[in-house]
């Protein structure tokens, strides 16, 4: 089959490799329908996710249809169409036990990134993947639901929810603002607005992706680059600061400037991957009662958000900016490292 290959940092190849096959009972393989760029396989390929080395077939975000089931597999079989958690988890080991299905330890006793797609098993950039603990992993694409939307279900929707609003503690009359406004921090607007923020204010680099976000629920928008953009956000909030702070970004500066804004007792959220350390000035956080959260998405929420996209409570399509078919995937990374220049957001790969 083809498939995207990483070759480590700033390389990658689409080329021929072997098929995947079924290595235990628990397994699937499917056929991708859709897949997708996320800024995390940007990351990789900068050389920030050192563990992901050479050789690995990159992507972690998808839908597909089933043709082949492991043995042990009775509630899927061939033919479903099912939508990839950007994670499979055993759904048995302590972490899974405990509803932090990111660190599964699976029956290898691998945590950590051990069992997302694209880290250090294969993922979803390619025309079949296996998908380890299938049954514990993937959720029926309901009637109604496009692979298109689907597919922002694998990783960015259950992220800017699970690590950017849940985590941030969002309630009802708070001021959030997002700093990024790239896929994952739109998810995590789109995501604040179901809790009735007073304002959600979106912050990026970019106006253009200032200007999108209002599409998904931001009240304001602030260019970062403008000299009083801190002036601009304390405005906003009587000069008090936000409430929560969503760091969608991954750089140290980014998450800086969520320290900047947030309020006494206030909560930053930190969405971004980083590649670099980030100072914390404990100091300043310990006298204004700060609380910082993180951490690698779970995916456990991605049922509850696909109910809202079938409801068309969450407009999932308002994500996706181009699409390109499988062979073109070089063409969609160019287009999706430019997003400054192309306007991309969610490129679809069908
Ligand atoms: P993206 O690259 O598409 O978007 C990032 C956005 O940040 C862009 O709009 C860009 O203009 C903006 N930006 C860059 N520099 C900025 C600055 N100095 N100030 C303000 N804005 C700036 O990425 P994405 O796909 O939306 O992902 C966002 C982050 O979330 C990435 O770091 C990604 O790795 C991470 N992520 C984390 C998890 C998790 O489990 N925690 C899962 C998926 C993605
Ligand atoms: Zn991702």
């Amino acid at each position: 089959m083809k498939a995207l290959v990483y070759k480590g940092p700033g390389q990658k190849s689409w080329e021929d490799v072997p098929d995947p096959v079924l290595k235990e009972p628990t397994d699937i393989i499917v056929k991708m329908i859709t897949t997708t760029i996320c800024g995390t396989d940007l990351h990789i390929l900068k050389g920030d996710v050192p563990a992901v080395t050479p050789g690995r077939i990159l992507g972690h975000e998808g839908v597909g249809t089933i043709t082949e089931v492991g043995s042990a597999v009775t509630s899927l079989k061939v033919g479903d169409q099912v939508i990839l958690s950007c994670i499979s988890a055993c759904g048995h080991c302590d972490y899974c036990k405990q509803g932090v299905f990111s660190h599964c330890l699976g029956d290898e006793g691998r945590s950590g990134i051990g069992w997302i797609f694209g880290h250090l098993i294969d993922g979803t950039q390619a025309e079949y993947v296996r998908v380890p603990y299938a049954e514990t992993s993937v959720y029926l694409l309901p009637a109604g639901v496009t692979p298109q939307q689907g597919t922002v279900l694998s990783d960015i929707l259950p992220t800017g929810y699970e690590i950017g609003v849940k985590y941030g503690q969002v309630k009802p009359g708070d001021v959030v603002a997002v700093i990024g406004a790239g896929p994952v921090g739109l998810a995590a607007i789109a995501t604040a607005g179901l809790y009735g923020p007073s304002r959600i204010i979106a912050i990026d680099v970019d106006a253009n992706r200032v200007e999108q976000a209002k599409k998904f629920g931001a009240t304001d928008g602030v260019v970062s680059t403008d000299a009083d953009w801190k002036d601009q956000v304390l405005a906003l909030t009587d000069g008090l600061g936000v409430d929560v702070a969503i760091e969608a970004v991954g750089i140290p500066q980014t998450f800086t400037m969520c320290v900047d804004i947030v309020r006494p007792a206030g909560h930053v959220a930190n969405v971004g991957v980083h590649g670099h350390p980030v100072e914390l000035a404990l100091q300043d956080l310990w006298i204004s009662n700060i609380t910082i959260s993180m951490g690698l998405v779970n995916t456990d929420t991605l049922g509850t958000l696909l109910k809202l996209v079938a409801q068309k409570k969450i407009v999932a399509e308002n994500f996706v900016s181009h699409t390109f078919t499988l062979d073109n995937i070089l063409e969609a990374y160019d287009v999706f490292g430019r997003a400054a220049e192309t306007k991309a957001l969610k490129v679809i790969i069908n």
